[in-house]
């Protein structure tokens, strides 16, 4: 069990912001409203994920860290049919297997538990008085697991792919009160009121945010809404531009390719817009159980979708001209 959770800690939490991204759905999944992230040392040396989500009770504590232990799905038509962003048990076990983890959690509703984990072995558990919400803290990350550890990169780049994914899980839940922090200094706060465009601002500042031009596009299938930026914002780089299905950070390469192609001939060469693209489709249209890390994604008349944000973009630039 123990050396099963590490091979599958492989797959699943490959450097801290994996370790990050899975917490952060969790407590999303969780119904949460507010999600503190806080970071030292690009994660290396400490994790720590704060939420006001539903919590654990007491006796589902333990369980949580059972490999494929979910509370998400029950049935097998429930895997074809994924509204949450876990589904496979998986990550608890996994990220607890190769660190140091403590885990405070209430439902609000009589007293909350309290768990300390070592290498993925309960070393202590106790009842604890805790507000409602759930806390967890790793520390000791790759400890036992040494040629991980190796691979690691820089503080600066760990912190920079912590950093892009919780700018991008901001950006697909802008209801949601998200703030990071990096050794203490604050590296994002959104403020949870709904607005995606708020979200830009906090990221990208003022000046880029005003020179966003919003999408809205429909067939029967797909409901795409976002933002897309102006030719002349464009960054060097194309990991600004975020396409979420259904709230679930994807990658895609034809989307990708189809966004740069609305741009037509207005995108200067190696510049990549910023970019934010929300389906919205049946989920029966979307197969997420293509890898463990549930990134790439495989979807039915991608076509279909392609064109209509190709041409959709087209569009929001014709617009602007005239
Ligand atoms: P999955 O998300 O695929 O169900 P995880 O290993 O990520 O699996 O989590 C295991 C279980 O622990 C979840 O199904 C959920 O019941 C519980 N859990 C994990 N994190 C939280 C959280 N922040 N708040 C409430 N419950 C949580
Ligand atoms: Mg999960």
């Amino acid at each position: 069990e123990q050396l099963s959770n590490k091979i599958a800690a492989g797959e699943v939490v490959e450097r801290p912001a994996s370790i990050v991204k899975e917490l952060v759905e969790n407590a999303i999944d969780a119904n949460s409203t507010q999600i503190v992230i806080e970071v030292e040392e690009g994660g290396l040396s400490k994790i720590r994920i704060l939420d006001n989500g539903d919590g654990i009770l007491p006796d589902d504590v333990e369980t949580a860290f059972y490999r494929h232990a979910t509370s998400k799905i029950k049935t097998d038509k429930d895997l074809f049919h994924i509204t949450t962003l876990g589904f496979r048990g998986e990550a608890l076990p996994s990220i607890a297997s190769v660190s140091y983890l403590e885990l405070n959690t209430s439902t609000g509703d009589g007293a909350g538990t309290s768990i300390q984990l070592e290498g993925g072995k309960i070393i202590a558990k106790q009842s604890a008085n805790s507000r409602k919400g759930t806390e967890i803290t790793i520390t000791n990350l790759f400890y036992n697991t040494p040629a991980r550890l190796k691979y690691l990169k820089t503080v600066h780049t760990e912190l920079g792919n912590i950093s892009d994914i919780v700018n991008r899980i901001a950006l697909a839940n802008p209801e949601i009160a998200f703030e990071l922090y990096h050794n203490g200094k604050q590296m994002l706060q959104t403020n949870g009121n709904g607005s995606q465009l708020q979200v830009l601002h906090s990221i990208y500042g003022a000046a880029v945010a005003k020179q966003m031009l919003p999408i809205e596009l429909e067939t029967i299938d797909f409901q795409v809404t976002g933002f897309i930026v102006k030719p002349e914002v464009t960054r060097a780089s194309r990991q600004y531009m975020s396409t979420f299905v259904n709230g679930r950070y994807i990658r895609n390469y034809s989307l990708a390719r189809a966004i740069q192609e609305g741009y037509h001939t207005l995108l200067p060469i190696g510049r990549y817009p910023i970019v934010v693209l929300n389906i919205k489709m049946d989920p029966l249209l979307i197969d997420v159980n293509v890898h463990p890390s549930k990134l790439e994604v495989r979807l039915s008349k991608e076509d279909e979708l392609t064109t209509l944000v190709k041409e959709g973009i087209q569009n929001v630039f014709k617009k602007t001209q005239l």
